[in-house]
């Protein structure tokens, strides 16, 4: 837990998230600012700045794994997109490791 961390304040419970799943290890939130219909945040539990201190490589695939989840249990979310920033030159503004769960309209074409 890092005190000065908004996803940490969440987990922590400090601070309120919409939370749309939950395990041992990784937190499902809305997005609060939500850029397709449905927007969640796939957020370990533990804090890591970003991808590039990811090493354990089961909770990454713990993290595909939920996704895979989130999609089957919502018909509305059979087709989605995945996305992490890493770093604040490609985008992220919140320094704790997230991926980024887009679906329920047809997204735009990367
Ligand atoms: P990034 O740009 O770091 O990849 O994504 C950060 C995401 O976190 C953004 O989509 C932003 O809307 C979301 N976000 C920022 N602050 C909060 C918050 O306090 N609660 C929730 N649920 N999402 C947040
Ligand atoms: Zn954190």
């Amino acid at each position: 837990m890092k005190s000065d961390c908004i996803f940490c304040s969440i987990i922590a419970g400090d601070i309120p998230g919409q939370i749309v799943a939950e395990t041992e290890d990784i937190l499902v939130i809305k997005d609060i600012a939500p850029k397709a219909k449905i927007h969640y945040l796939i957020v370990p539990k533990q804090h890591y700045k970003d991808l590039q201190e990811l090493e354990d490589c089961c909770l990454g695939s713990r993290m595909f794994r939920m996704a895979q989840k989130l999609s089957a249990d919502n018909p509305e979310a059979k087709d989605y997109r995945l996305m992490v920033n890493n770093g604040y030159g490609a985008g992220q503004r919140v320094f704790h490791l997230h991926m980024h769960f887009l679906a329920g309209s047809e997204l735009p074409e990367f």
